[in-house]
């Protein structure tokens, strides 16, 4: 990784040379895979093994992926496409769910229907006791994420999806954090984004896992591609990749993770752990440093060599204090002093060491560039 120690994963993941060397045999070839000739047959058969081989992976049926651009168009076909199809104009929709998810919600409450927010506890569980008050008849989509990607919390799927098949409610669920880190099994689940960039696979490519018996309203209208849900030319190279990094030999880097959350515990005794301590995804660690402006931290890290995420977006550039945390119930003080580190398939002790040896300092510095220094 060119001397920094990557350590947001979260945000994106380098491409594993498995992806690359499978989009390299790809992009030497021509060939729609939509056309009929030979070269056009071949690529689609790229497609479709690599559509077979992904399934394989999360115990999905091949016939329900459509492949998309990203997680974010997998994340607005799931709940336009599936709104848009119904007779009912309700949603419930996590509150800390990401801006995929809670922006097209937000464009669904201008277009007529009544989005009402799921709430989270302390540790970023959805209430599943508010979720069985609120369903009912009128509910045409519920959308709960299956992992958060600023604090890691696990949500309870399983329960969800007993909850909304009981009510035969459709769930859309954002897995694109926990692909690649947890076994995931689909089957349950209607509707489950997922992204290639986020395992070592090309960004720009991604899928929805779609039940085929799900009603659903095209985005893109064009070519008829994907079983006419999804419109335009299919990236044979790009899915290919996605394949093979989805293919390549998992890392397990829990016990790695477990080593960064004890060391930045013992530099900066008094950080606080966010999220849920133990259903949390095993390359997730997200502290709060009390008293310490997140993006100074950001910064003065990122100068010392270790690439890390306040976790939370930007608007034009000013950071903006997470809606996650927000959501679990923490001030805007503590939101914005908070940093997300995650690690992934190159991961390796000198990351975490190289962070346990730059953050006591940094988190200083930052305090005092914050002008809130603590006794
Ligand atoms: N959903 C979650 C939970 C994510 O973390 C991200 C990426 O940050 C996305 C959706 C968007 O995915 P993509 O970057 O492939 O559009």
């Amino acid at each position: 990784m060119g001397g920094v120690h990557y350590l947001d994963y979260a945000a994106t993941a380098p491409l594993r040379p498995e992806a690359l060397a499978a989009m390299q045999r790809q992009w030497s070839q021509v060939g729609n895979p939509s056309s009929l000739h030979t070269a056009g047959r071949a690529a689609r058969r790229v497609v479709e093994e690599s559509r077979e081989q992904i399934a394989a992976l999360i115990a999905a049926k091949p016939a329900d992926i459509v492949f998309t651009s990203g997680g974010t168009e997998a994340d607005n076909l799931g709940l336009k496409g599936i709104a848009m199809a119904s007779s009912k104009r309700r949603l419930l929709v996590g509150a800390a769910e990401h801006h995929a998810v809670l922006d097209p919600a937000a464009a669904l409450a201008g277009q007529g229907f009544q989005v009402d927010y799921l709430p989270v506890d302390a540790l970023g569980r959805i209430d599943v006791d508010y979720l069985a008050d609120a369903l009912s008849d009128d509910v045409a989509l519920v959308a709960v994420m299956w992992a958060n990607n600023e604090v890691g919390t696990i949500q309870p799927i399983d329960e969800v999806a007993r909850l909304c098949r009981r009510h035969h409610v459709p769930l859309h669920s954002d897995a694109v954090q926990v692909l690649g880190q947890l076994d995931l099994d689909v089957s349950g689940v209607t509707s489950v984004a997922i992204s290639a960039h986020k395992v070592g696979g090309p960004v720009g490519v991604g899928a929805l896992v779609l039940d085929r018996n799900q009603a659903v309203s095209p985005l893109l209208h064009g070519g008829g591609q994907e079983r006419d849900v999804r419109s335009g030319t299919v990236d044979a190279a790009g899915i290919a990749g996605f394949a093979a990094a989805l293919a390549a030999p998992k890392v397990d880097v829990r016990p790695l993770r477990d080593d960064l959350i004890r060391q930045v515990m013992v530099t900066v005794p008094d950080a606080v752990l966010n999220g849920d301590p133990v259903e949390r995804l095993p390359n997730n660690a997200h502290f709060s440093f009390p008293g310490c402006p997140g993006d100074a931290l950001l910064m003065l890290l990122d100068a010392q060599g270790v690439a890390v995420s306040t976790g939370s977006a930007c608007t034009a550039g000013i950071p903006q204090p997470s809606h996650v945390l927000m959501a679990m119930g923490a001030d805007e003080d503590l939101a914005g002093s908070s940093l997300r580190f995650s690690l992934g398939w190159a991961s390796s002790q000198s990351d975490v060491d190289a962070l346990a040896a730059a953050l006591p300092q940094a988190v200083e510095r930052a305090r005092r560039a914050g002008g809130r220094r603590r006794s």
